[in-house]
């Protein structure tokens, strides 16, 4: 689920808002400092969330990564085998 930054245009507080898809401005609540609604959604930055799922995907990769390398062997035992036929 993404997090989204906002920022107040008000009062400049910078809040972070869990946004359920598609989300609108409307869907936002207000800044928690000022109660402002005029806010401006900012870039995200690397997050602790997204990061955790970066590397999720790494360990995933590598597991497949070796999986692959477990069923090359074994057909290069079967090529081996097929030899000796
Ligand atoms: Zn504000």
């Amino acid at each position: 689920m993404p997090i989204y930054e906002y920022a107040c245009r008000q009062c400049g507080h910078t809040f972070e808002r869990l946004v359920m898809p598609p989300a609108t401005s409307a869907e936002v609540a207000p800044c928690p400092s000022c109660r402002s609604a005029d806010l401006e959604r900012v870039p995200s930055r690397l997050s602790v969330s997204s990061e955790a799922s970066r590397q999720a995907n790494v360990q995933r990769a590598r597991k497949l990564g070796t999986k692959e390398a477990r069923e090359k062997e074994v057909a290069d035992l079967e090529v081996i085998a097929h030899h000796t036929d």
